[in-house]
């Protein structure tokens, strides 16, 4: 129960079990298009450049940026934690030329500073931000946030890593370019892929580069040569044949559900794990409005060790919650409730836990 990664679905461990065959074997190609489709589905996207990158999260998040960004591109970076910094890095050594707009550890971006940073600067390219900050438990508009890019004439670089399957995404719906997300969050697969999805517009800008991006294993041009569309399928990289069965089995968890009732599970269990801990003295560090059902921020009180809480839930009850990062190192608890970790049972394990450290 930390910032990920969630429990596993035993059926995903099990389809990571079965043979491993060849990356260009026609069954293969024919699996391939199944998990294109669902992912799709899991994106809310008709998006035909929709694929699994092969490597974590953070490799989805370089992906966007050193194919979206030429050297000398200007781009608006909102910044509300760890994972905003991680992009401002991203976007330094792509040699491009990064505008930051900084929000306070714990609150959302606000659309309205955007767009006064947009206005100053109407040669930027792109605007990219984090809709689900893990390190600090918020959630940021991301609909507005889509909606001003688009205003500006800017392409949307969305961070999802903890949204997908989480809370609510809508990536036609809400105009998004380039989206990245990970599989051991909200998809309760084991870390190691990261889905990622282009929209046209996003794909006409990296067909029209001057320069190749400087990653090669990243370059989507050609990535799309492996992983369509097009019937051709070429190598380029040895596929990690069953990670992506995993990805794929979890992603039929997910559909099997319904992205609305997953969505619905994890408010509900949020709304659980919060009326138990405000029951035991325990306090919410995000305003109500920002919280995000799955990753719950939560106050240390004054005079307790942090750190012996979580080493007295993993010893005692074999129990990890993740601790506070950057600013909110020492001052606050993180508590994933994540897909498969999404429960009551988790809850309940938790709140007996909570109150036992405390005790
Ligand atoms: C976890 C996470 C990442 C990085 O993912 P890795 O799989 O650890 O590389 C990026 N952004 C956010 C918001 C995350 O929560």
């Amino acid at each position: 129960m930390g910032p990920g990664p969630s429990d596993v679905y035993p059926e995903v461990l099990a389809a990571m079990a079965r043979p491993t065959i060849g990356h260009l074997d026609p069954a293969f190609v024919e699996f391939m298009d199944g998990l294109n489709e669902r992912l799709k589905y899991a994106f809310q996207t008709k998006n035909t450049v929709t694929l699994p990158i092969s490597a974590p999260g953070s490799a989805g998040m370089e992906c966007c940026l050193v194919n979206l960004l030429e050297a000398g591109d200007k781009i608006v970076i909102a910044i509300n934690g760890v994972f905003g910094m991680r992009m401002l890095e991203n976007v330094r050594r792509c040699g491009a030329e990064p505008v930051t707009v900084e929000f306070e550890w714990g609150a959302p971006v606000d659309p309205n500073r955007v767009e006064d940073v947009l206005k100053k600067h109407p040669d930027a390219k792109a605007l990219a931000f984090v809709h689900s900050e893990t390190s600090t438990g918020v959630r940021s508009d991301a609909e507005s946030l889509c909606q001003l890019a688009q205003k500006y004439g800017c392409l949307s670089i969305v961070d999802a890593v903890t949204t997908l399957g989480g809370i609510e995404l809508q990536v036609d719906g809400w105009g998004i370019d380039a989206i990245y997300s990970g599989t051991q969050k909200c998809l309760s697969a084991p870390p190691g892929l990261s889905p990622v999805s282009f929209s046209e517009a996003a794909m006409a800008k990296i067909r029209s580069r001057s320069t190749p991006p400087q990653s090669w294993f990243l370059d989507m041009n050609l990535l799309t040569g492996y992983w369509g569309p097009g019937a051709k399928r070429a190598y380029h990289h040895t596929a990690p044949i069953n990670s992506l069965y995993a990805l794929d089995e979890a992603l039929r968890i997910l559909q099997d559900e319904g992205l609305d009732n997953a969505w619905a599970r994890h408010a509900a269990n949020h709304q659980k794990l919060r009326e138990g801990l405000q029951a035991i003295g325990l306090e919410f560090y995000v305003a109500a409005d920002y919280r995000l059902p799955q990753l719950n921020a939560v106050k240390v009180p004054d005079g307790v060790d942090e750190a012996a809480v979580r080493g007295f839930l993993l010893n005692e009850f074999n129990l990890e919650i993740g601790a506070g990062l950057g600013p909110l190192a020492g001052k606050i608890w993180r508590i994933g409730l994540m897909g498969a970790s999404s429960t009551e049972k988790h809850v309940a394990l938790c709140l007996e836990g909570m109150q036992a450290a405390l005790a």
